[in-house]
């Protein structure tokens, strides 16, 4: 794939629409974690800088084709104002003659901010005359949502056509880098740690990790379909039941191809994750108990093995690590992760918070800001807002 890169486009005073991820939790009002208003920085600061004239485009939780006032990116202007020490100019709509008045009023080096794009049905519907009103709008464009590239929608996909100048900002470019080059062609021995609650959404990694990894070290409830389909007593843990045969193909595959897939050899059990009444059990977890974390034995030997790896992807958590008693495991596998010298790679919404969490992140080489569009991307599959930018 040929991918042009923000540096090599031509912006100079050019209307530039910049589709950025500013999807980011609210609470009150109140931006909880500006991580994504953050990440989308430096391009943002490179189109100022060589003077284009920036128009910033994000969708902001579901609304569904429907104005909700509390989905409105003020919030996110106001932040981003502040990171950047520069007005920011706020559209009330995406589309529009009012949206049209404020782009041609735009002087080289400004930013406007467009409205919450899913206020359209037709974003998310990937609307072919809805693209081309946004089109209309710019003459360059550039993706830097690395975290909305594998839907298909008017401001990811549909749009994207009527560019000749196009490209990647500095956000995906450092997704491409970690998630094509680093994991596409890993420094031996990749390991990697896979956890989580979603093992239906995981299968596809899975089974691409295992052509691609040396060892894969399971946690988190994924653990408990692998241990029943091994035969193992799970008690009353998480189970995917569906997958119960998938998961049993899946161990067969990786004795095939020789991949240490490794389960956990002790839990942290207990009636509930409300409990606070924890004990460790080896083996089997009797009837009425919940694994809700992996054991420190398994944290231990995952520990041992993440110090001699070269690359490491991780995806989801070892527990439930949003609950102390059962937060050491992921934490351990975090600290171990912290400590190598590999090359070291965390996918996911909740691994990436745990990370975050465990005051690590500036340990780890990268941290995906795209929960869904990582593990796609880690599995194979084209994300269409990246291939639409192939020139
Ligand atoms: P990610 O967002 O990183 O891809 P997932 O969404 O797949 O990860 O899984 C995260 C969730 O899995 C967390 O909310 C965590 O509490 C839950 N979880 C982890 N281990 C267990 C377990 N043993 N039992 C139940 N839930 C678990
Ligand atoms: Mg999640």
């Amino acid at each position: 794939m040929a991918i042009r890169f923000i540096e090599d486009l031509s912006i100079a005073s050019k209307r530039t629409f910049i589709r950025v991820d500013f999807n980011v939790p609210l609470s009150g009002g109140v931006i909880t974690d500006d991580t994504r208003v953050r990440a989308a920085l430096p391009t943002i600061r490179h189109a100022v800088a060589r003077g284009a004239r920036v128009i910033l485009a994000s969708h902001l939780g579901r609304p569904q084709g429907r104005i909700i006032e509390e989905l409105r990116l003020e919030p996110v202007g106001a932040r981003l104002a502040e990171l950047l020490e520069l007005d920011i100019i706020a559209a009330d709509d995406c589309v529009g003659d009012g949206v049209k008045k404020l782009v041609s009023d735009l002087r080289d080096g400004q930013v406007l901010l467009l409205e919450n794009l899913r206020f359209h049905r037709e974003e998310t519907q990937n609307d072919p005359a809805f693209a081309e009103r946004l089109a209309g709008l710019a003459d360059v464009y550039v993706n830097n949502a690395f975290g909305a590239a594998h839907r298909a929608h008017a401001s990811t996909v549909g749009m994207v056509g009527h560019f000749s100048e196009k490209g990647v900002g500095y956000l995906i470019r450092k997704e491409l880098k970690f998630l094509g080059d680093a994991l596409g062609r890993p420094a031996r021995p990749f390991v990697a740690i896979l956890g989580g609650a979603k093992v239906k959404d995981k299968i596809g990694v899975i089974k691409s990790l295992l052509t691609k990894a040396d060892v894969v070290l399971i946690g988190g409830a994924m653990a408990y379909t692998f241990l029943k389909a091994r035969g193992d007593q799970v008690g009353d843990s998480r189970v995917d039941s569906d997958n119960l045969r998938v998961a049993a193909g899946i161990l067969k595959t990786a004795d095939g191809r020789k991949v240490d897939l490794v389960l956990p050899q002790d839990h942290v059990v207990a009636d509930g994750p409300e409990s606070q009444d924890t004990a460790v059990v080896s083996g089997d977890i009797p009837a009425g108990k919940m694994g809700l974390d992996i054991g420190p034995r398994t944290v231990a030997d995952y520990a041992g093995r993440l110090k001699f790896a070269r690359t490491v992807f991780w995806n989801g958590p070892m527990g439930v690590f949003e609950r102390e008693p059962f937060a050491a495991g992921t934490l351990g596998v975090a600290t171990a992760l912290a400590e190598s010298n590999a090359v070291s790679v965390v996918g996911g919404g909740d691994s990436a918070a745990a990370i975050h969490q465990s005051g690590l992140a500036d340990k780890i080489s990268h941290i995906s800001t795209g929960g869904g569009a990582s593990l796609e991307f880690v599995e194979g599959k084209p994300l269409p807002g990246i291939v639409a930018l192939d020139s």
